[in-house]
Formats: structure tokens, C-alpha cells, sequence
């Protein structure tokens, strides 16, 4: 009995350090894309593609802010880590925008390609986050998060629709 107690603390103890790991590298993730957004809203060719970076920009910062309050109430220190992927992500939006930028044709629904992909990475980072919450117990925090989690899914859902609105324009 008392070992099954103690297996069970070491499995909690484990996956709350995996919990602040992830929320390290998202907050990270969310820092390294600021400045990937507004390269973004400037190669975009359309205003509402370049509105839609703009608006997500902003929500990008309310993110991190959500974030910090998320170490708050674990009562940690909000510091972010290097995220691989999101660097990765972004080198290669950078190369689309070189490759494309003078194609006006090209060069939006190049740049939404690239960003789903980084949204897609935060659906599914937040996702992760949102269920060790619920796991351990931290109400607050997934609440938190989950919040998060829908505004990136809508902003991938957003920029489906810009690709289809601009693909039946043209
Ligand atoms: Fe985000
Ligand atoms: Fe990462
Ligand atoms: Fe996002």
C-alpha cells in the first residue's frame, strides 16, 4: 500500500516536471514568434492577411502574458526555453518569403502554409499542457491555457478561410 502511494507521488512529481518543461518551451515558442509574425504582416500581400498577422501578433502577447500567470500559480519563475521547433518553423517561413516575395500571386498562400504549420504546433503543444493540467489537479491553469488553445485554433481556422476567399478571387 505504501509503495503504491509512493509510486504514484513519483509519477506526479515526473509528470509536473514534464509539465513545466512544455511550458517553458511554449513560452519560448511564443517569444521567438513575435518577431516571426511581424516579418509575416510584411511580406503579406493582402490587407487581410496582414490585418490577421496583425491581430494575432496582439494575441500572441496576451498568450505570453497568460502564460506568466500560469507560473504564478505554480509559484515558479516565468522563464522560457529555446524552442527547436518553433526556431525551425520560423527559418523556414523566412525561406518561403525570400524565395516567393516578388510573386504576388504566390507569396500569401505561401506565407499561410507557413504559418498553420506554426499554429499547428501550438495546437498541439497547448493541447499537451491543457491535459497534464486537468491530470494534476491545477484548475486555474488549465482553464488558462485552454482559452489559448481555442484562440490558436481559430486563428488556424482564420487563415483556411483567407486562403479559400483569396483561391476563389483569383
Ligand atoms: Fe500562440
Ligand atoms: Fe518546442
Ligand atoms: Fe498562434
Amino acid at each position: 500500500m505504501a509503495k503504491q502511494k509512493d509510486t504514484s507521488k513519483q509519477a506526479n512529481a515526473h509528470l509536473h516536471e514534464l509539465f513545466v518543461d512544455e511550458l517553458r518551451d511554449i513560452l519560448g515558442a511564443e517569444r521567438q514568434l513575435l518577431k516571426g509574425l511581424k516579418k509575416m504582416e510584411n511580406a503579406a500581400q493582402s490587407e487581410q492577411l496582414k490585418d490577421a498577422f496583425k491581430t494575432h501578433y496582439q494575441q500572441t502577447e496576451g498568450q505570453i502574458e497568460r502564460l506568466k500567470s500560469v507560473f504564478e500559480e505554480l509559484g515558479m519563475s516565468a522563464r522560457g526555453k529555446k524552442c527547436k521547433a518553433m526556431e525551425g518553423l520560423l527559418a523556414e517561413a523566412e525561406e518561403i518569403i525570400e524565395e516567393f516575395q516578388d510573386d504576388a500571386d504566390v507569396i500569401d498562400a505561401a506565407l499561410i502554409a507557413a504559418a498553420q504549420k506554426v499554429e499547428h504546433y501550438e495546437i498541439a503543444s497547448y493541447g499537451c499542457v491543457v491535459t497534464y493540467a486537468k491530470l494534476m489537479g491545477h484548475k486555474q491553469a488549465q482553464e488558462t491555457l485552454f482559452q489559448t488553445l481555442e484562440e490558436e485554433k481559430q486563428t488556424d481556422s482564420l487563415l483556411t478561410d483567407i486562403a479559400l476567399s483569396s483561391a476563389n478571387k483569383k
